[in-house]
């Protein structure tokens, strides 16, 4: 059946009513945090529908190396998402097998600095 992204999103958004007033009226996209490093399998950005999600090497480039050697050969090599871009329809959630990615208002304490990343990688400010 149809929905359209709003009622999609509404749904999922549903997970940050927790949170300070704020943060869960924003309309901030997904977040790639520092656990992709190591994996960085393009999974990702291959399931995203508007291709918002990108890297500082080539996603052929990632994927022709084997994954037990993608941490030695690319250390600390992340993607990243963009913070304009993204529609957070939440399809590149199910798809990473680290759990690296969360909604802006659910990124773990510890990992809320990947928020500014992210935007930084496009080269814009975290919001
Ligand atoms: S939430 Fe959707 S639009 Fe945003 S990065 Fe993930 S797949 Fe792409
Ligand atoms: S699916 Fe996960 S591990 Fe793979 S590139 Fe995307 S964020 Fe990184």
């Amino acid at each position: 059946m149809y929905l359209p992204w709003f009622f999609l999103v509404a749904g999922r958004r549903e997970a940050c009513w927790g949170q300070p007033a704020e943060e869960k009226f924003q309309t901030m996209p997904h977040v790639i945090t520092r656990h992709c490093a190591g994996t960085c399998d393009t999974a990702c950005a291959q399931a995203c529908p508007i291709d918002c999600i990108h890297g500082p090497i080539a996603d052929a480039t990632l994927r022709s190396v084997p994954a037990a050697e993608r941490g030695v050969r690319f250390p600390g090599v992340q993607l990243y998402i963009d913070p304009d871009e993204c529609i957070d329809c939440g399809c590149c959630v199910a798809v990473c097998p680290v759990s690296a990615i969360h909604m802006d208002c659910d990124v773990p304490l510890e990992l809320r600095d990947d928020i500014e990343a992210n935007a930084r990688f496009f080269g814009r400010r975290g919001r």
